[in-house]
């Protein structure tokens, strides 16, 4: 039986989103820290909403960007880097005041991460609603937003607004819950964003304990009732390895993950979401977006480097999903 998507199709216009670029510059060795001189990889561009635009127009479809950089090397990287895969970058300033983000990272024998971040003094920190990103929102047929996006006060209400804009012209909106759970439990404002968020979404793309803490109610089944209860049409848990796993009012669909030599994490819940996305505006079935974007997400892992594993469709071939491969639920 076909399952009709609900979110706008590409001829409406392009995917965008609002967020952070950054480069990402990361330590060779695995350890605790940076408090001693160590060697370094680097820059790589990053920011999760621009791995997540890259990923779009990497698989072919029209994708812009709402951000900022600085004047400086970081951020031609970043734009040389989307430009290349087709993403419209005409909403990007570049700022005379701040440098490009950055993040350091360095992972510790446990998996664990330490980072240095300069986001918020930087010019991710000053994205504003440039005429530029107005036009792109007033042409857009999709708004993907990031939950950790909230935490820059200019890009939250760039995003609200792109919101608006959208889906006041019948455009369909996206939301990956990335919240930290301590910010969001209680009543303060970023539990108030969070539920405003939420009665927007057409798409919701939560991992982990998102799902549960989005919902505000314990257990998978009762959080997916509630939510879908609530107005959210579809949506999509992460799994990691496992997967991932498709609901709707009247839909489950699950999809098993794909066998892969983890290299680096980072990026792979963005190429996931980016490719789940296009593959629904596309009108793909939801068991074919669901395969797509686990092979994206596999994909991902198998490269160090937050955007270097972005695949075009080409490169994600999906094998048939295989049950054998991974008991899934
Ligand atoms: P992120 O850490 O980027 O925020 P996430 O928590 O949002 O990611 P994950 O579930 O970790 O989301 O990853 C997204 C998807 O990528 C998974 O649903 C799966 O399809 C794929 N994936 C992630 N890690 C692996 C892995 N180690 N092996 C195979 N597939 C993976
Ligand atoms: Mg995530």
């Amino acid at each position: 039986m076909k399952i009709g998507t609900v979110l706008a199709p590409e001829s409406l216009g392009p995917t965008i989103t609002a967020g952070e670029i950054l480069v990402e510059i990361m330590a060779t060795s695995v350890g605790v820290g940076f408090q001693e001189p160590i060697s370094l990889i680097g820059p790589f561009p990053s920011g999760a909403p621009a791995i997540f635009i890259d990923q779009v127009a990497k698989l072919g479809s029209a994708a812009g960007i709402i951000s900022a950089v600085g004047d400086d090397d970081f951020g031609r990287l970043n734009i040389a880097r989307l430009e290349r895969d087709g993403a419209d970058v005409s909403a990007i300033e570049i700022s005379a005041d701040f440098p490009t983000g950055t993040a350091f990272v360095r992972y510790r024998p446990d998996g664990a991460r330490d980072f240095v971040f300069n986001i918020a003094k930087s010019a991710a920190g000053a994205v504003s609603a440039t005429k530029a990103a107005s036009d792109l929102m007033a042409r857009a047929g999709h708004v993907h937003v990031m939950g950790s996006a909230f935490t820059i006060p200019g890009i939250a209400s760039v995003l609200m607004e792109a919101v608006t804009v959208v889906k006041s012209r019948g455009g369909t909106v996206s939301f990956d819950p990335n919240l930290r759970k301590e910010l969001v439990s209680g009543e303060g404002d970023a539990r108030r964003l969070l539920d405003d968020m939420l009665a927007v979404t057409d798409l919701l793309l939560p991992s982990g304990d998102e799902l549960t803490v989005a919902a505000a109610i314990d257990g998978e089944e009762n959080a997916i009732a509630k939510l879908l209860s609530m107005g959210v049409s579809e949506i999509v848990l992460k799994r990691g390895p496992q997967g991932s796993s498709f609901f709707s009012r009247n839909h489950r669909v699950d999809c098993p993950g794909f066998v892969v030599d983890e290299v680096d994490p980072t990026g792979a819940g963005d190429c996931f979401g980016a490719t789940f996305v296009t593959c629904r505006r596309q009108g793909r079935e939801p068991i074919d977006a669901l395969r797509y974007a686990n092979a994206a997400g596999a994909r991902t892992v198998t490269k160090q480097g937050p955007m270097e594993g972005a695949s075009s469709f080409p490169e994600p071939r999906p094998i048939h999903c295989n049950q054998s491969i991974r008991g899934l639920i």
